[in-house]
């Protein structure tokens, strides 16, 4: 499932090639949208919320999108576009400018909404870990709110902190050597403290690199030696069915539960 970092890396993708152009073609697959169209509005700027993807048009309405398991988008220029790219079922959005067309695959929702009628879709959200606004202190706040809960499940709640999923979850916790299963009021204020720090610094960072140059010390690498002690890295899975997700580990350097 993308996360923060790749929803951002999006986001970028669509501002850069949309921002400022009419959309001269418009297509929304999506059977509440049917028979809308954006044609004609301008974009105005294209931007992520947690993993969120917000379209801002100058008509005052805003497209909003997310990739849930599957989706993905595509910026591919408008002229090398073929009856046979377009007619691809797995399309749910078609967004074009002269110059560029935006394609969005498998998207697991699509709404169009007023722009001042965002917060309905992403109010919901806890602070974003790669908004110009992130707030640690407001994070801790929030994941301090059920304290039994386990640190790795509490991570992934999108309510508490926006943008992390599983694989970034798995490497901050295994950076700061934090059990994924220990419980939120068992953390000292310091790690903690520590935890956010180095979900906001690994996020950031995965957001403007080239996916592929992004390395995993422990995601995905359950059966290998853990880098740092050696002992063979486990996954398990956490949080309540039918949320359950799977989380990597070292059950020899993150100590605790
Ligand atoms: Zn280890």
């Amino acid at each position: 499932m993308p996360e923060g970092d790749a929803v951002r890396r999006a986001a970028t993708r669509l501002d850069r090639a949309l921002r400022g152009e009419p959309l001269v073609g418009c297509e929304l697959r999506w059977p509440s949208l049917a028979d809308r169209s954006l044609h004609g509005m301008t974009t105005r700027e294209v931007v992520s919320r947690g993993k969120h993807l917000l379209h801002r048009l100058d008509s005052g309405m805003t497209l909003h999108t997310h990739l849930r398991m599957e989706g993905s988008w595509r910026v591919r220029p408008t002229r090398a576009m073929t009856p046979n790219t377009v007619r691809n079922n797995a399309i749910r959005v078609l967004l074009a400018t002269s110059e560029w067309t935006a394609i969005g695959y498998r998207l697991g929702m699509v709404d169009l909404v007023d722009t001042r009628d965002e917060h309905r879709l992403v109010g919901h959200l806890g602070p974003d870990l790669l908004g110009a606004d992130w707030d640690p202190v407001a994070a801790a706040a929030l994941l301090r709110r059920q304290p039994h809960r386990p640190i790795g499940a509490a991570l992934l709640d999108q309510r508490n902190l926006a943008g992390l999923g599983t694989i970034w979850t798995t490497e901050t916790l295994f950076h700061e050597r934090v059990n994924p299963w220990a419980a939120v009021g068992d953390l000292s204020a310091a790690q903690l403290d520590a935890v956010l720090t180095s979900a906001h610094r690994l996020l950031t960072a995965a957001a403007v690199q080239d996916p592929s140059r992004t390395p995993h010390a422990a995601y995905g690498h359950a059966g290998e030696p853990c880098p740092r002690c050696g002992r063979l890295l486990r996954a398990g899975p956490i949080g309540e069915p039918p949320t359950q997700r799977t989380l990597g580990f070292c059950a020899g350097c993150q100590a605790g539960r």
